[in-house]
């Protein structure tokens, strides 16, 4: 598989504005984005450190993946998502390994990213997250 970085960590969180405070006024981070994302119905904030972010998810709907995590297990770290390059064929090695996935393609995440999930039952209780940066877009920092 051999991910470039740790692109970045999900959190889920249920209040964005008091945990984006958190993280600017403890950690002296700054938020540099907030982002809806319908599909998934989340709202993100973006903090960058070096080349990870951290993302905080809050849910837009009761029903919601997030909503129903922090129902479940409270506020915490929710995924880890790793950077890839050709995220289709690490989906079919995933596949080709037994791993369980929750998206057989790659899907559109925040902040233009292709993103797809393995299951954490597959992935020793950990929500793994692969994402790409569409070609041509790819960040050379
Ligand atoms: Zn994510």
């Amino acid at each position: 598989m051999k991910p470039t970085h740790i692109e970045h960590i999900g959190i889920a969180v249920s209040n964005l504005a008091e945990s984006v405070d958190f993280y600017e006024k403890v950690l002296g981070l700054k938020c540099y984005n907030i982002e809806e994302v319908a599909d998934q119905k989340v709202r993100t904030a973006f903090f960058m450190i070096g080349q990870t972010k951290i993302e905080l998810l809050e849910s837009t709907d009761p029903q919601g993946t997030i909503a129903r995590f922090i129902e479940k297990r409270g506020e915490g770290i929710h995924h880890i998502a790793f950077a890839v390059e050709n995220i289709e064929e690490k989906l079919r090695h995933a596949a080709d390994e037994g791993v369980r996935l929750i998206d057989t393609h790659p899907r559109k995440g925040a902040e233009g990213l292709d993103i797809a999930f393995l299951h954490p039952a597959s992935a020793h209780g950990v929500l793994i997250e692969l994402c790409e940066h569409p070609a041509g877009e790819k960040q050379d920092k």
